[in-house]
């Protein structure tokens, strides 16, 4: 028997379910069908992420009659599709350089909105992975201060492919920390109230951590199809 277009595993509620109402469930629907999240959004999700712009886009327009939809934007973001990712997402979660947070800035001014953004940290080295280093965000927390038009609210830590358990916690701890003291140095507008921490195989490792947004995708949904 085949499944109906956009079924969702047994699984799908009690997952749901388990995540605590003060933490952000962000179903992650990157290769997944538009009747999927159709599906999803039946039975209350509201929060969805995708990794591509491209991607995203198109789906959007299928689901224009879904209105109260927050869109994340979760995958890494080359400067040349800044302007189609203020436009399509109200969350973008991989800020990963100073250039690109001034192309977002710039373009949210023109375009008269406000995305809500986190800064990708690497809180333990981890060269295959984009984000900011600890020394190279120290440095560029005083210009990111005076971005007017983003809001950068969050961090978004990744532990690094095959990471023992203990380093899954200090990266999730260290997140956490440095959301602590960038809030202690009083800017004017960086203000770190959401951490975007853990994936379907460590998401309640980074609930007890402190996370209070988690982006969840095959432990929700099954094995995605390859990517194209
Ligand atoms: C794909 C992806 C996820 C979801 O991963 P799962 O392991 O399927 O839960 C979460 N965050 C990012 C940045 C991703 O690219």
């Amino acid at each position: 028997m085949t499944a109906a277009p956009g079924a969702l595993p047994e699984q799908f509620d009690r997952i749901r379910q388990s995540i605590p109402s003060t933490v952000t469930l962000i179903a992650v629907t990157k290769f997944l069908s538009v009747d999927t999240i159709r599906a999803a959004y039946s039975r209350g999700v509201r929060h969805f992420g995708e990794s591509r712009v491209q991607e995203a886009i198109a789906k959007q327009a299928d689901l224009s009659d879904l209105p109260d939809i927050t869109w994340h934007l979760i995958g890494s973001l080359q400067t040349n599709k800044a302007r189609k990712a203020v436009e399509h997402f109200d969350w973008i979660h991989s800020v990963d350089s100073l250039k690109l947070a001034q192309r977002l800035d710039a373009i949210a001014g023109e375009l008269n909105r406000v995305p809500q953004c986190c800064l990708q940290v690497k809180i333990v080295p981890d060269p295959p992975k984009s984000g900011l280093d600890l020394a190279e965000l120290d440095a560029l927390l005083p210009e990111l201060d005076q971005l007017t038009h983003l809001k950068i609210r969050g961090l978004m830590a990744i532990p690094p492919q095959g990471a023992s358990a203990a380093t899954v916690r200090d990266v999730f701890f260290g997140a956490r920390g440095l959301g602590d003291r960038i809030n202690q140095q009083g800017f004017s507008r960086l203000h770190i109230d959401q951490l975007s921490l853990g994936m379907s195989g460590d998401y309640q490792v980074a609930i007890a951590c402190g996370a209070t947004m988690v982006r969840l995708g095959t432990i929700l949904f099954g094995a995605r199809p390859p990517s194209a």
